[in-house]
């Protein structure tokens, strides 16, 4: 069958794919327009996609031949799976593999918002460092601190037990209890408005959906810390970018750690010009070893879901009913 892979990923998984079907990959690298989907994968069986794709309903019926969408990613809020499932064409996505990686990143950017790390680096190349201060670059401890997770699933709980150094009280805020966190970490379940007026870190780590989205707006950055910092690995319409502007510009909050942003690409320059937030180009899994664990993951999705089988990492089971 053909498979259409919308821009190069590792070739470990463009290989694998090839032992089984014809595969095209993109050759620009950038992402494609949705015409530029509709027409490069007019004759395709398989899409292989990343988070960047629009995968909406136009997209999906205007493939005729789709039989299997396999998304370069965990988050898959960038496919209407409603659509999808309605025609009977299982998506998958890439769970668990990119899950460490992604909490070291969070991590990475509770030091660099905590300690000032990227100021202080910007402050030494600038030539302004004059010897030691004591009153020099001033930032929060993190050990014995409350670190409230928001999304205790895979990536938070992987990032609330790499706490485990630094003594720390954990807060959770899920509609499931989390067993691990709980007995591992003595973690407290707890509601969004207690999480967020008691932790000094808060991290986000829920899926983009219709209930997750400006989750964090004014009135929870209102009733944060004047201390806290705050981290987004998860997606960026989650919080409400210009209200965290001006949280920020204000010094409502200590700081913004993000990965991840409204209207990715776009970082808006308001935001660029803020000392206390550290701002990353969307690349919490992107180490060697985990992007092609991902391509490797992505490709035997799609291998089982064209056989006519359940794709492991399959987020549309009901297909298979
Ligand atoms: P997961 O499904 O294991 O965890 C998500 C958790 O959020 C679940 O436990 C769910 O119950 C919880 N949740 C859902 N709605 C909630 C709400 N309203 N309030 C509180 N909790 C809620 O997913 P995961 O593998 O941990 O990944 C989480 C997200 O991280 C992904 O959906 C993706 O968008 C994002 N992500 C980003 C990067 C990056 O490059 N920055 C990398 C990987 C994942």
């Amino acid at each position: 069958m053909k498979v259409f892979v919308t821009r190069k990923i590792p070739e470990s998984g463009i290989n694998l794919l090839k032992d089984h079907h014809t595969v095209t990959v993109s050759k620009k690298d950038r992402v494609l327009s949705k015409t530029e989907i509709i027409d490069q994968a007019q004759d395709a069986e398989g899409l292989l996609c990343l988070l960047t794709d629009t995968i909406d309903s136009e997209v999906i019926s205007s493939l005729p031949n789709l039989k299997m969408i396999a998304n370069y990613a965990v988050g898959f809020n960038n496919v209407d799976v409603k659509v999808a499932t309605q025609k009977k064409i299982p998506v998958s996505n890439t769970p668990e593999v990119l899950t460490d990686t992604t909490a070291e990143l969070a991590w990475a950017l509770v030091f660099s918002v905590a300690r000032r790390i990227v100021e202080s680096d910007s402050f030494c190349r600038d030539g302004k460092f004059e010897g030691w201060g004591p009153m020099l670059m001033l930032g929060q401890d993190v050990t014995k601190k409350t670190l409230g997770i928001i999304g205790a699933g895979r990536i938070g709980t992987a990032m609330a037990l790499k706490s485990k150094g630094f003594n720390m009280n954990i807060l959770y805020v899920d509609p499931e209890h989390n067993s691990v966190l709980e007995s591992e970490l003595d973690a407290q379940k707890t509601d969004l408005s207690t999480l967020l007026s008691t932790s000094d870190i808060v991290s986000l780590h829920v899926p983009l959906t219709d209930d997750t989205y400006h989750l964090i707006g004014e009135k929870e950055l209102e009733s944060m810390k004047e201390t806290a910092v705050l981290i987004n690995t998860s997606r960026g319409p989650i919080i409400d970018e210009n209200a965290l502007i001006k949280a920020l510009e204000n010094n409502q909050i200590f700081g913004a750690g993000l990965d991840v942003y409204e209207q990715e690409p776009k970082i808006p320059k308001r935001l660029k010009q803020l000392n206390n937030a550290v701002i990353l180009p969307h690349i919490g899994s992107a180490t060697r070893e985990t992007r092609s664990k991902m391509a490797d993951m992505a490709a035997e999705n799609m291998i089982q879901g064209l056989n006519g089988k359940q794709p492991s990492n399959c987020v549309n089971p009901e297909v298979f009913e």
